[in-house]
Order: structure tokens, then C-alpha cells, then sequence
């Protein structure tokens, strides 16, 4: 697939992708569009301050006209004496918060010429996410992450499972099992710091020869023809510097109050569900070991979060009642007095942020128009409560950054964005819908609600057929690119950890592979046309054997216990580690067929998006 794409790279090189640098003053593309003033997220309602546009960043004209990797020469900029500078462009992302730089990774990891624009100087300081799954944690792996920076995420403990809902008189209504392995091969939650997330991301994007991360700038118009996209772009605090970059797709990752999507004229559908919340993140000064790794208190006097936020840190939330404004809620004062039941004070914590937020649940009614495409909060938003926004964020880098990979190398076609919204929509507004369930039981303010609540979650506490597992798992959704009628097909598979040539360790790191056929015993390998094995080959696939005791252990006997569960020997991954189809020996052959005619049909043009 490398050598084909670099060829197609090649062809492209001379006859499309032009970046046009012009003066202040030239003509504009597209919609104007006035960047919005407000914090990326477009909830805080109390930035912490360093948002403020600084000082702009010098940037040489022909800065990365040509660098250098393993010895190939990548082109990614001509420059020209005078006005214009051509540029290659594979992929434009508007926005480097942590999907964009996730998504820009991923790409630039596969060679392709990526431009990230963010229209802020430096990185957001302060943590928003604080808790991440273990399906974010496989896609990290995927994208090298993992392997040098594991220390950054602390596993969820405590009692009860971790995740613990109380009512007002600190009586335990439900425990959720977060302590758990998960079948990723990661655990199941994690506390983290994101801005150190984010410092990682960004290092390892800027360090790719073929992407280039440019700060202080914003998006401020699209356009679109059938083979190219074009953003204008705007200097941050000097909004008459413009220049013109044009690429063959654009993700817009531009978070809540995307600039992108409101360009391209996608609507959100709001769920009504809104509510103000104060975010306090703390240092503690002491060694105190907190009972649970999560706590809901459901007081309707005040409902109240306190969760683990990675190694050294922890974050209360708090909801604003009626009697308290904006304002009041967002004093640091009104913080202090707020954590003084828990004996969180000035003498054993140390302050390190605080802002009020609105916590609502909004998806975008379109993921794709035509080749521009929302990912993160530009598409969905969903208040904290399961800790998922960003875990979603990183399902959508995942499920675009294999398709667009296929679709410029030329193994796929376009057609095959179209299930990137169907699937990851249905997905996603599950999430959510969770996510405003567990909102409502925390937020309600009305006592006697508040007391029939908690008769109802008694009563599912002492159901033993009841053991919530939360947040949910959904299947993707249709249509997806998957094998019709299998049971499993949409649903997570399983990573765990394997022993090959003396070398213990997860699946994806051990034996590898973008698409996983997985066999138990029987290497199902001879069976295997050798075309068929080749064009599998050629999109990253790899056909493995895991057994007891054969070239490819089961270390844990995990894989023999998952293919029991889900009565199949045979499972086929995708590279976003959701299942194509699962079958027995005999569905080898089949299976492989079936996603090979998927890739192909969608090569047959005409099926393209509506262009905006
Ligand atoms: C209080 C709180 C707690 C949370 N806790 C969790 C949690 O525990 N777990 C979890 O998974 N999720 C959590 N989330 C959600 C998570 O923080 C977000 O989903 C995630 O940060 C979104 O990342 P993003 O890259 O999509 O968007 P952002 O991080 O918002 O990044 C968007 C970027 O685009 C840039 N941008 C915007 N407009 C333009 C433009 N016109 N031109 C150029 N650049 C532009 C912005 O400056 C920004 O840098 C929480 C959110 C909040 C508010």
C-alpha cells in the first residue's frame, strides 16, 4: 500500500493540491466567516485567562519547503520568489486540540502531507477530560503513543468498582465496576492530565517530517470543488494577513463551536439537556486515599462530582443551584467553601484552576459534506458524567484516519466516508443519551424527585440480575462497513497479550496489523488464496494463529476465552478495532472476499456527498 500511495503522491505532486500564499488584501475564498471569540470548548464560561491571542509567532516564508525522512525527499512546500508559494497538501485539519493532533498523527504516521491550523499561539493549559477508556487507550497505541508515555494514565481503584453514585446522606444508590481489566488490554478507566496528553500529541505531529502544525491561525472560509478543498485562513489578532490552503480533504476538529461546521452549513440537534457546573482541579498536599476513584453525590442541596484526575491531581465539580449566578459560582472563594466538607482547604491543596461550564448533550445532524468532515466536539458534545467526550473524540480519529488512508492510496473510494457518519452518529448519541440519564439522576435538585430516585435505585441495587456496566458499548451504526448478519460484526473485538519468540506483550504490539484476521488454533493461512492473502497484505492486514501453546501464545488464555464467549474461531478486525465479521475455519475465505468486494465497490464513483 506505502509504494502505491507514494506513487499516487507522486501523480498528485504535479497536477492538484495548491497553496496559494497571498497578501493581506487578496481575494477571499468561499464564506466569510468571523472566527468566534469564545473558548474552544464554547462552555466554559470562565476561561482561566490563558486564551488571550499572544504574541505572534514568527513564521520564515519557506519554512518546511522540503524535509527529509528515511531518506526520501517529501516535498511540502515550493517556495517562489514573490507573492505565491505552492504548497502539497494531502489533508487540512482546523483545529489542533487533541483529536485534531490525534488525527494529524495518525495520517502523518502513514506519510501523507498534513497541515493542522489552530487559531491560538500555544496550547490550552487546562485540563477539561480527566478520565479515558480503554478503547482511547488501544487507539493511543495505534498511533505510538503507548509506548513511550503509559505512565501519563493511572488506572481507576478505589472501592466498589471505583465508580460510586450516593444521595445526599452519602448512602451508596450504585456501583459501577470501572476497576476492571477491559478488552482492549487496557484498563477499563484511567485517570489522566490532558494537557500533558496534548503536549505528546503535539510533539509527535511537529516531529513528523510530513506534518506541519501551524499555530495562530483560523479558519475562516471553505470551499469546495469535486477533487479539492480550499480554507482561507486568518492570523490570529491581525485578521488581514490572509492566506489560501488548499487540500484533497479537511477535517474540521475544530471543537463545540466549530467554525467548520457552521461553514459548510451542517446543523447540530441540541438535546435540551443543559446544566452550569463548576470545575475545580487541585493539587492535593496530602497523601489522603480517596475511597472511591469516581463519586456522584447526588444531594439535591448540592450535587457534587470529586474523581481522581491523574497521577498527583484531583477535580470536584459543582452544579450551580438557582439562588447562585454565574458569577458567584465561579469565585474561587465560592470553591473553597464549596470542598470544605470534604476537609479540601488552602492548608492541604493547592488551587490549580476553576471555571463554570455548561454541560450539555448536542450531535451534529451531518458528519460529511462532501469533502470536508467533523470530528470531536465539532461534532458531538455530551456533559461529563461517563467521561467520554474525548474517548469519542479518538473513535472518530481512529474510524476517519483508516478510511481516508485507504481512500488516497487508492484501495478504496470515497464511497466509503459514507459510513463513517452512520456509524459513528448511532454510536455516539448512545453515549450520550447515557451520558444525560446519569446527568439527570445527579442533578436533581427537587427533594421529593430526588428521594423517589433514590427508592427506584435501591431497588436496582438489590436486583443480582442488575450489574450496570457503564458507560455502554454500542454497536456501530448502519450502514457500517461491516459483514451483514453477523451478530458480532459493529461491536469492539478484543487486544490482549500474546507471547511469540520468547517476547510477551499486547496483541497489536507483538504481531501488529491494521486489519486482524485472528484464528484460534488452526492457522487458517494455506487456505488462503494467494491473490486474496496479497491483496490483504497490501491494506496492512495480517492473518494470525493464537494457541495454547504454538508460534503465537495465548499468554493469558484471553483470546480462548473471548472466541468461547462469542461462539466463533475466527474474528476479522478493522483498524479502529471494530469487528468486520467473526465465523469458524470455513469463513476464512469468505470473509476476506466480503471486505475485499466492500473496498472495491466503493471504488465505483458517482457516490460522493453533496458538495456545499
Ligand atoms: C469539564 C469537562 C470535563 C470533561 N471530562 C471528560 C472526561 O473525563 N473524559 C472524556 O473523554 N472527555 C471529557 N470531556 C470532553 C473533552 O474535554 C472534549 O471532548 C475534548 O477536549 C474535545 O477535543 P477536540 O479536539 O474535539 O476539541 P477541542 O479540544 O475544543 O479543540 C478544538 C481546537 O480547535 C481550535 N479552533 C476552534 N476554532 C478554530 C478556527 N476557526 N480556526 C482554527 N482553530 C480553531 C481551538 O482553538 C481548539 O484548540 C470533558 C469536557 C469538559 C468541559
Amino acid at each position: 500500500m506505502a509504494a502505491r500511495a507514494q506513487r499516487r503522491r507522486g501523480r498528485t505532486d504535479l497536477d492538484r493540491n495548491r497553496l496559494v500564499r497571498r497578501r493581506s488584501g487578496a481575494h477571499r475564498v468561499g464564506l466569510a466567516h468571523q472566527a468566534p471569540r469564545l473558548p474552544s470548548s464554547g462552555l466554559e464560561r470562565q476561561p482561566a485567562g490563558a486564551r488571550t491571542p499572544q504574541r505572534a509567532q514568527p513564521r520564515h516564508e519557506c519554512e518546511g519547503a522540503a524535509r527529509v525522512r528515511g531518506g526520501r525527499r517529501h516535498r511540502l512546500s515550493d517556495c517562489s520568489v514573490g507573492e505565491e508559494v505552492v504548497v502539497k497538501v494531502d489533508f487540512l485539519i482546523v483545529g489542533a486540540g487533541p483529536v485534531g493532533l490525534l488525527i494529524a498523527v495518525l495520517l502523518g504516521r502513514d506519510g501523507w502531507r498534513v497541515t493542522v491550523v489552530e487559531r491560538w499561539p500555544t496550547r490550552y493549559p487546562m485540563p477539561r477530560a480527566c478520565t479515558i477508556d480503554h478503547e482511547a487507550l488501544r487507539i493511543l497505541q495505534s498511533a505510538g503513543v503507548m509506548a513511550e508515555h503509559s505512565e501519563l494514565f493511572e488506572p481507576s481503584r478505589g472501592e466498589r468498582g471505583g465508580y460510586q453514585i450516593r444521595n445526599g446522606e452519602g448512602e451508596l444508590l450504585r456501583a459501577i465496576n470501572w476497576n476492571r481489566a477491559a478488552e482492549s488490554g487496557w484498563a477499563n478507566t484511567n485517570g489522566f492530565y490532558q494537557p500533558d496528553l496534548e503536549a505528546v500529541l503535539e510533539s509527535m505531529a511537529s516531529a513528523l517530517p510530513t506534518v506541519d502544525v501551524r499555530r495562530g491561525w483560523s479558519a475562516t472560509a471553505v470551499a469546495q470543488d469535486v477533487g479539492t478543498v480550499t480554507l482561507t485562513v486568518a492570523r490570529t489578532g491581525n485578521e488581514a494577513h490572509e492566506e489560501t490552503l488548499v487540500g484533497s480533504w479537511l477535517i474540521g476538529s475544530d471543537g463545540a463551536n466549530s467554525a467548520v461546521r457552521d461553514l459548510v452549513g451542517i446543523d447540530s440537534v441540541d438535546s435540551g439537556f443543559e446544566a452550569d457546573w463548576l470545575v475545580v482541579d487541585y493539587e492535593p498536599l496530602d497523601d489522603r486515599e480517596w475511597q472511591a476513584f469516581v463519586t456522584q453525590y447526588c444531594d439535591p442541596e448540592q450535587p457534587a462530582t470529586a474523581v481522581n484526575s491523574g497521577p498527583g491531581r484531583r477535580r470536584f465539580e459543582f452544579m450551580r443551584r438557582a439562588d447562585v449566578t454565574v458569577d458567584d459560582l465561579g469565585r474561587a472563594e465560592t470553591a473553597w467553601q464549596l470542598m470544605a466538607p470534604w476537609n479540601v482547604t488552602p492548608d492541604n491543596a493547592r488551587l490549580e484552576r476553576h471555571a463554570v461550564y455548561t454541560f450539555r448533550g448536542r450531535w451534529a445532524n451531518e458528519w460529511r459534506r462532501g469533502r470536508v468532515l467533523l470530528a470531536g466536539d465539532a461534532a458531538h458534545l455530551m456533559p461529563p458524567f461517563l467521561g467520554q467526550g474525548l474517548c469519542s473524540g479518538f473513535r472518530d480519529a481512529s474510524s476517519l484516519a483508516w478510511r481516508l488512508s485507504l481512500i488516497e492510496s487508492g484501495s478504496a473510494g470515497p464511497a466509503l466516508l459514507d459510513s463513517y457518519g452512520s456509524e459513528r452518529s448511532t454510536h455516539v448519541r448512545e453515549i450520550i443519551e447515557a451520558a444525560i440519564e446519569i446527568g439527570r439522576l445527579v442533578c436533581e435538585l427537587d427533594p421529593h424527585k430526588a428521594a423517589e430516585r433514590d427508592v427506584a435505585l435501591r431497588s436496582e441495587r438489590n436486583d443480582p440480575l442488575l450489574t450496570p456496566v457503564e458507560p455502554p458499548q454500542p454497536r456501530l451504526g448502519e450502514p457500517s462497513l461491516t459483514r451483514s448478519g453477523d451478530a458480532w460484526a459493529g461491536r469492539l473485538s478484543v487486544q490482549a497479550r500474546v507471547e511469540a519468540d520468547g517476547v510477551t506483550g499486547l496483541f497489536d504490539d507483538v504481531q501488529g496489523g491494521r486489519w486482524q484476521l485472528v484464528t484460534l488454533e488452526a492457522d487458517p493461512s494455506a487456505a488462503v488464496p494467494p491473490d486474496l492473502a496479497r491483496w490483504f497484505r497490501s491494506i496492512g492486514g495480517t492473518i494470525s494463529s493464537v494457541s495454547a501453546d504454538g508460534l503465537l501464545r495465548d499468554a493469558d488464555g484471553a483470546y480462548r476465552t473471548w472466541f468461547e464467549n462469542h461462539g466463533c474461531s475466527v474474528v476479522l478486525s478493522r483498524p479502529d478495532f471494530y469487528i468486520y465479521g467473526t465465523g469458524l475455519a470455513a469463513d476464512v475465505v469468505p470473509l476476506l472476499e466480503s471486505l475485499r468486494g466492500a473496498l472495491t465497490s466503493s471504488l465505483v464513483p458517482a457516490q460522493e456527498g453533496a458538495l456545499s
